[in-house]
């Protein structure tokens, strides 16, 4: 697995096996350990997602080191503000069975955020989590938040695909070193871009897949890309996506197809007042 450097100088997979939607209590263990054998080293899961659980057991019963495996996980908005985010990690270490969290992240731009954002920079500062960043942060968000951040996030996550490519944020996220990783880097199985034309016909060229072309186009725009698939084959054509590589023409061909607008906009109010509203415990 090609590994991407970050900000602190850390490394990380850049290739990770995203959790997002499969169930807690079986199907999370069973495509976690899967992803696993099939060769992936790097899992993103979420308090939100409520499978940290999963994930940690199948990372135990793997037989893998844990420190050969990169874990990001993300705090929920309920728990943001700073005395509620300091029990939010202990419960993600507890969940994932864990003494040490490899990338930490706000999930959403809603609520307490620079306070739970402070409890985050704690938690780096006592080795609960090694490097933290950010999620769902457009320009007008980072504008809002930066000068209260004392450690600079490694990573913004967000919606990113060829019709996805966020050109302006990436600008702004560059300078300041911060790297982008890919929510929906496959459209989240969208048919239209998964069928364009342009990507069969690379796929077609380098007898892969149009996921595969997709990945390796992320790739090489050096960002991390958290492909899901609970299909054996699919999760393992995932990565095998370091044998080939595109010209500069192929990668301008797919620069092409930006449609600049993603299909999640975190500065919708109402997208706030409902994600604001989802519990996930008591
Ligand atoms: P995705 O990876 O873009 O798409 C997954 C879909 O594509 C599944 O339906 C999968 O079906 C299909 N698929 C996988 N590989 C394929 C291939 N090679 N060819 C054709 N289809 C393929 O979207 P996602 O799972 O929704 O998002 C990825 C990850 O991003 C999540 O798991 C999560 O970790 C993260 N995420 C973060 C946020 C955030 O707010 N930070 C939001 C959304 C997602 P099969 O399972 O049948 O293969």
């Amino acid at each position: 697995m090609k590994l991407f450097e970050l900000n602190n100088k850390k490394q990380i997979p850049a290739v990770g096996f995203g959790v997002f939607m499969i169930p807690n209590n079986g199907p999370t263990y069973d495509a976690v350990l899967a992803a696993l054998k099939a060769g992936y080293r790097h899992i993103d899961t979420a308090a939100g997602y409520m499978n940290e659980s999963d994930v940690g057991k199948a990372i135990k019963d793997s037989g893998i080191d844990r420190s050969d495996i990169f874990i990001t996980s993300k705090l929920w908005l309920q728990d943001y503000g700073y005395e509620n985010a300091k029990k939010g990690i202990e419960n993600s270490l507890k969940q994932l069975g864990v003494d040490y969290i490899d990338l930490y992240l706000l999930h959403q731009p809603y609520g307490d955020y620079l306070g739970a954002w402070k409890a985050l920079e704690e938690a780096v500062k006592e080795g609960k989590i090694k490097s933290i960043g950010i999620s769902n942060i457009t320009l007008n968000l980072w504008d809002k938040f930066k000068d209260g951040m004392s450690i600079m996030p490694v990573v913004n996550q967000v919606e990113f695909n060829p019709f996805v490519q966020q050109k302006e944020l990436r600008k702004v996220m560059n300078k300041n070193n911060i790297r982008l990783e890919a929510w929906y880097p496959l459209g989240h199985g969208n048919k239209d871009l998964l069928e364009n034309k342009a990507i069969l016909s690379l796929a077609d060229k380098y007898n892969k897949n149009a996921g595969q072309i997709i990945l390796r186009w992320i790739y090489q725009e050096g960002v991390i890309s958290l492909p899901k698939s609970t299909n054996p084959e699919r999760m393992k054509g995932n990565i095998d996506i370091f044998d080939f590589e595109l010209t500069d023409e192929e990668m301008q061909s797919i620069q092409i197809l930006d449609t600049g607008k993603p299909t999640h906009d975190p500065e919708d109010l109402s997208n706030e007042k409902r994600l604001m509203s989802v519990k996930i415990h008591d």
